[in-house]
This record gives structure tokens, sequence and C-alpha cells, in this order.
């Protein structure tokens, strides 16, 4: 069935929804391409004073960025945040805004999360139970303590990032802005999903194929920086696309950007003193002058090494190192190099337990 009868029917016959439907609340966030709000509809007052929507005002790009939400939505729907709807608001200023409206997923992204003393022991605990008590059904009395036990969230968290990851990539999107700030915690499924498709490329359609490297953040950008190499002609037209880019997508490896940067995610898990933007600025530093080789940065930090960084190599040699051995084959130089998302799910690190978990949390 064609994917644009499938889409055409699907608008017809959906809510629709337009500027004076919402009540704006709270400002969750604001880029350089748009603004984000916590609303609610207005004939529908939310119980909550706070309202369960929210409205990302974008400019130009939004038209992009809604494709992208229709899109997911099809095709790996638990992968992002739940999307409602994308329109062009026409009556301000010239030309317009873009509203984007998604579920409120929750109060707390990776990022929030990951900056708190206690993570990761504060994942979920908004609500009532436990993170990791809840999900490992049947096992509550043999959870592990301390480090093994701090390990095991970590890994539930990359599984879900990993697993995220992989339905857009199947997808043929590859995401191009994966940090802490855009994967949430999602109260309602109890997983991490992500957020922000703003610089993300469906490169089997063509749609945002010229790289747009200024929206790229320098933090977690893996060294390539643009997703194609600069020999790769410029944008065909879409049917043109539709027949090249699976060569392009194998020449190119563009999903094994997303994977750098999850790498870094993992990394900051693992080592608290990169948490912060300076901590993760110093790191990069750190490792380009090893020339991004994790094994070489590691033998010149490990001999002068403090109680936190011992912590994370403690942490990632657990069960015969196979934690260091999936992140060193996650951040490396040549994007060819690195494992992808469906690679890394299948990685002994993610043990059948990990994959227990994994599969009863969609
Ligand atoms: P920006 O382009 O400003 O980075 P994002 O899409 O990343 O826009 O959203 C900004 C912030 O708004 C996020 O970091 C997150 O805190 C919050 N947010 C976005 N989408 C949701 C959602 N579906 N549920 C809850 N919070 C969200
Ligand atoms: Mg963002």
């Amino acid at each position: 069935f064609d994917m644009f009868v499938l889409a055409f029917f699907e608008r017809l016959f959906r809510t629709t929804y337009r500027k004076d439907d919402f009540v704006l609340g709270k400002k969750l966030g604001e880029g350089a391409f748009g603004v984000v709000y916590r609303v609610s509809l207005a004939k529908k007052p939310s119980s909550k004073k706070e309202g369960d929507l929210v409205l990302k005002k974008a400019t130009e790009y939004g038209a992009v960025e809604i494709w992208m939400n229709e899109r997911v939505r099809r095709a790996c729907a638990n992968c992002c945040a739940d999307f409602v709807y994308g329109f062009l608001e026409n009556s301000s200023k010239k030309g317009g805004e873009y509203w984007l409206i998604w579920r409120f997923e929750g109060e707390s992204t990776l990022s929030d999360l990951m900056l708190s003393k206690e993570f990761p022991y504060n994942v979920g605990t908004s609500s009532h139970q436990p993170f990791v008590e809840t999900m490992i059904i049947g096992e509550v009395q043999d959870l592990p303590k301390g480090i093994e036990r701090e390990n095991r969230i970590i890994q539930t968290i990359m599984g879900q990032l990993l697993f995220a990851l992989d339905g857009l990539h199947s997808t043929g999107i590859v995401h191009r802005d994966i940090k802490p700030q855009n994967v949430i915690f999602s109260e309602g499924s109890r997983t991490f999903k992500i957020i922000d498709l703003g610089a993300a490329a469906d490169l089997r359609v063509g749609i945002n194929y010229i790289p747009k490297e200024f929206l790229l953040d320098p933090r977690y950008a893996a060294p390539e920086q643009y997703i194609m190499s600069t020999q790769t002609p410029s944008a065909p037209s879409a049917p043109v696309a539709t027949a090249l880019s699976p060569v392009l997508w194998q020449l190119n490896l563009p999903d094994r950007f997303d994977i750098y940067s999850a790498g870094l995610i993992f990394l900051q898990m693992a080592f608290p003193g990169f948490r912060t933007d300076s901590g993760l600025i110093q790191f990069n530093r750190q490792l380009k002058r090893c020339d991004y080789d994790l094994n070489a940065w590691r033998r010149t930090v490990e001999p002068r090494a403090g109680l936190e960084l011992r912590k994370g190599f403690t942490l990632l040699d657990l069960d015969g190192g196979i934690g260091w051995e999936l992140l060193t084959s996650m951040v490396r130089y040549k994007a060819r190099q690195r494992v992808s998302a469906k690679g890394a799910l299948a990685h002994p690190y993610f043990d059948r337990e990990g994959l227990l978990v994994l599969s009863l949390m969609q």
C-alpha cells in the first residue's frame, strides 16, 4: 500500500488542530530554531495544572521536523516521543511558523538525570516504584549491589537508547543530534525515548539530505562531522534518492555518526567527571590528542587516575571488560569501524537478562 495514500487518509481522518486550540504553559526550552512549551488543550483543560502536551514553535526547519516525526510515528512509534500533530501557523509572522505537538513524556531528560549526584539511582524515581526493581520482574531479591547495580541500570539505559536508534536507522533516519538533552524518560512507558528530530536526515527519500553541519552539537559530534562525505553529490530529487540512497548508506554508513554520540553518552554515564559540559570538552580534547584511540587514552590517564576515573574503569571492566569493549567499538575515529545499533544490541554487554529487560519494556 502506497505510503502517500496511507498518509493522505490518515491526515483526513485524524483530529486536526490550530493555534487557538492550545493554552501555553511553562517554557521547556529555547534553541536557535524554535521555542518549546508545555501546553494543554483549550477545550479539554487537563486535570493537571501543567498540561499533557508539548508544543514546539519552529522556524523554517519545522517543516522537515514534521516530516521526520510523521515518518517515525508510522515506522517506529516507540523510538521517539509520541507525535500528535504538526502544522503551519500562518496568522502571525510573514511566512508563519511551524507548530509541532507531542504528548508530554515526562519531566526529565537523560541530561537532567545525569547531572544529579544520585545518578543512575534517580532514574524513574519520580513515579512510585524504583526503576530497576519494576523491570526485572521476579528477580527483585537477587538485585546486585553497588557498582554492579549501577552497571545494570546504565546497561538498561544504553539498551533502550540503542533500541530506539536501531528503529530510527532501520527506517532510514539519522538523528545527528544524539545527546542526553535529546533523550527523555517517558514516565508512561518507563523507557527512554529520543526527541528533537530537528537536525535529522531521511536518507531514503532525500529529505534534509544536504548536511546542515552548523546544526551539529560539537560536544557530541563524531570527528567526521558531516554525515556524507563531501564527494557525495548534492541532494537528488526524491525519486532518484530513493533508488540511490541504500547504496550511499552502505558506502558512507551515516548511521555511525549517531553511534559515536551514543558512545559518548555511555562514557558520560560510566565516568561522572565527564557529565558536565566542561568535563566532556576536556575529555574530547584528551581523546583528540590520542588520535581518537580510546585504548591509548586509557593508557595515558589510568596510571594517574583519581577516584572517579577509576570507578568508571571498574564499571566498564566488569564481566571481563565487555563494557569497555562495547564502548571502544562505538567511539572510534573511522565510521566504518564503529558497530551499528543492531550490532551493539547483539553485543555480549547486553546479556540475556539485559535482553529480557528490553523485551519487557516494549
Ligand atoms: P530544541 O530544539 O530546543 O532542542 P527539543 O525538541 O529538544 O527542542 O525540546 C526542548 C526540551 O523540551 C527538551 O530538552 C525537553 O526538556 C523538553 N521536551 C521536548 N519534547 C518533550 C516531550 N515530548 N515530553 C516532555 N518534554 C519534552
Ligand atoms: Mg534538543
